[in-house]
């Protein structure tokens, strides 16, 4: 049999560096697999403000960029293939990618999500530029500024109400007329004095030249397009989309548990319901999803993992 790894990770978003570094640092060999980008959604991210300790100014793809060579530096091999397979046979796991097998230990599963988008002309060019899906990161921007928060459940109501202490007012658009949120927090919303509601609204295109200048709202209902420019001497507003998170989990389902939406269900020690088959980051079913969340999961699987090899190999 070919070379057996200690530890497979299967994705390099911040949690899977993380996993990296940990297991690598504890003299595991260790495998991390990244299909497209390095740093998952953190490498869009332009500004890296709640990051403990992170520097001013400091960007997503540099952090990304120094975690990379943290992990190599220790060891870590990255290969740039999408897993196709994975099984566990024995004590071991035969993980397969498009061009090779691999056996393994452990695996750690961190596939991250990727935000729902809205799927209309000028969202691609604009994210970044005034579109946004992570209020926590992107609402400091928009001081004083206003506000669309696209989508009408939990987390567009929840982020609502957490940008109006920044922005001078927020609208919730929503697709049709009555939220999708839990009861108290759209309660909560309601006596939001600087929220007000677009009902039985979608978003049809956001312009603008260099950064978003307008948005065309289509009314559902009456069919009726409106288009609604920026105030004249702010410039811009911020357009913020929280329809719904697509966890990349499809490569394990049959094998993990999973909740309704698709979010592998784990323990505290990112154990799940496979034996030697640990999952860190967002596509895990869990409270807050951010940054600081993603690497101390990833720490925490490679941390189990060893455990894990100690007990079953060893
Ligand atoms: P979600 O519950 O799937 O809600 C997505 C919202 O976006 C819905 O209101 C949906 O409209 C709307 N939507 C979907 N596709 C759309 C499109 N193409 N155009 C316009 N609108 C669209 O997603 P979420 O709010 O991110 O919540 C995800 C999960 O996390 C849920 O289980 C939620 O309970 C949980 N969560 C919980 C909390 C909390 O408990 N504090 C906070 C955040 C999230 P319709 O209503 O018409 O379907």
């Amino acid at each position: 049999m070919k070379n057996i790894y200690d530890v497979i990770i299967i994705g390099a978003g911040p949690a899977g560096l993380s996993a990296g570094l940990y297991a690598a640092r504890a003299k595991l060999s260790t495998l991390l697999f990244e299909k497209s980008k390095v740093g998952g959604q953190i490498a869009t991210t332009d500004e890296v403000a709640n990051y403990p300790g992170a520097v001013p100014g400091s960007t997503g793809p540099s952090l990304v960029t120094r975690m990379l060579e943290q992990c190599r530096s220790f060891g870590v091999v990255l290969k740039k293939e999408a897993i196709t397979s994975i099984v566990k046979a024995g004590d071991l796991f035969i993980v397969t990618s498009e061009k090779e097998t691999y056996h393994a230990r452990s695996v750690i599963a961190s596939p991250g999500v990727q935000p729902r988008l809205l799927g209309v002309p000028g969202e691609r060019e604009f994210t970044g530029r005034g579109v946004a899906y992570c209020a926590t990161c992107d609402a400091d921007f928009f001081t004083d500024l206003e506000i669309f928060v696209i989508g009408g459940g939990d987390s567009a109501v929840e982020e609502a109400i957490f940008l109006t202490k920044f922005a001078r007012k927020v609208t919730i658009v929503h697709r049709r007329d009555q939220l999708a949120a839990a009861k108290s927090i759209q309660e909560k919303a309601f006596k939001n004095e600087k929220i007000s509601f677009l009902w039985d609204t979608v978003v049809t295109e956001i312009k603008g030249e260099g950064i978003v200048e307008s948005i065309i709202f289509k009314n559902v209902k009456t069919q009726e397009l409106h288009e609604y420019e920026a105030d004249e001497a702010e410039g811009t507003f911020g357009v913020f989309v929280f329809i719904g998170f697509i966890p990349q989990t499809e490569l394990f389902k049959g094998l993990l548990e999973m909740n309704d939406a698709g979010f592998i269900i784990s323990n505290e020690d990112m154990k799940t319901n496979v034996a030697g088959l640990f999952v860190a980051g967002d596509c895990r079913a869990k409270s807050l999803k951010q940054l600081v969340t993603a690497v101390s999961d990833g720490a925490i699987a490679a941390v189990q993992a060893e455990k894990y090899i100690e007990a079953t190999f060893h």
